[in-house]
């Protein structure tokens, strides 16, 4: 069996109806991701960043995990996700790691505790505290901010030891997570990119299925049965 190790983005989960950051769909009110999903834009307003995650919290509740999802599930390789909706888990992934975090859950900014929060839609914007009445934030990295540090470096050495390294539904111009599949080629791997559109990963990429996630994943995995 081959050492398999799979990057999504939000293309992945687009079948079950979430937005991506950069399809037309995905614009709340008329503001662009970038302009919300920030440390600045939430200093400035907290109550208007909540009310956009409260809204994409809204969305993923009522999703299910798409047949993308499911198929990955059943290849048992550890899935390196930016999504922060939590759908490779809910398919049955066991091995997740979220370099960018998860909606469900907030962090105080002031005591500084983590912890879960399912309440959708959120009696109160912004939220506070369970423990101090501080104000909340989501525990996801907004742009501009670093990555979880061991989820980073478990990331890289994934893709610097394994022999295919599948890329799904991700534009790859978020950093560092968009780097990752040109440290896997760097080190060995065969390359392969599941999307309907073409990337900067698409250019080192040994593979291409030009295809949404849920054909493409459904080819790649005839295409390693034939191997
Ligand atoms: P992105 O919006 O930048 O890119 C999405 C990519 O998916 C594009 O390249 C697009 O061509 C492709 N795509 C669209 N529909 C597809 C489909 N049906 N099948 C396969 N591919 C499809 O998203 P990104 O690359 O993940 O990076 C941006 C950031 O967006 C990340 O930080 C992530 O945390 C955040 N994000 C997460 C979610 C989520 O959790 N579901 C949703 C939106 C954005
Ligand atoms: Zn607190």
């Amino acid at each position: 069996m081959l050492n398999l190790v799979v990057l999504t983005g939000a293309g992945v989960s687009a079948e079950s109806g979430i937005p991506t950051f950069r399809g037309k769909e995905g614009l709340w009110k008329n503001f662009k991701p970038e302009e919300l999903a920030t440390p600045e834009a939430f200093r400035k307003n907290p109550k208007l960043v909540w009310e956009w995650y409260d809204w994409r919290r809204q969305l993923i509740s009522k999703a299910e995990p798409n047949k993308a999802h499911k198929l990955l599930a059943q290849l048992n390789a550890v899935i390196i996700t930016q999504n922060v909706d939590g759908l490779h888990q809910r398919a049955g992934t066991k091995k997740v790691i979220e370099l960018h975090g998860n909606i469900w859950r907030v962090r105080c900014t002031s005591c500084g505790k983590e912890y879960e929060n399912y309440e959708v839609p959120l009696r109160e914007i912004p939220p506070k505290c369970k423990f101090c009445n501080g104000l909340l934030r989501p525990a996801v990295v907004w742009f501009g901010e670093s990555l979880p540090m061991d989820a980073l470096e478990e990331a890289e050495r994934l893709a610097k030891s394994c022999e295919v390294f599948l890329v799904v539904g991700t534009s790859g111009v978020v950093y560092p997570a968009g780097l990752l599949p040109f440290v896997a080629k760097e080190h060995g791997a065969k390359v392969v990119e599941i999307n309907p559109e073409s990337t900067p990963i698409s250019e080192i990429a040994d593979i291409v299925i030009r295809e949404k996630a849920s054909v493409g994943v459904e080819k790649f995995i005839q295409t390693m049965l034939n191997l």
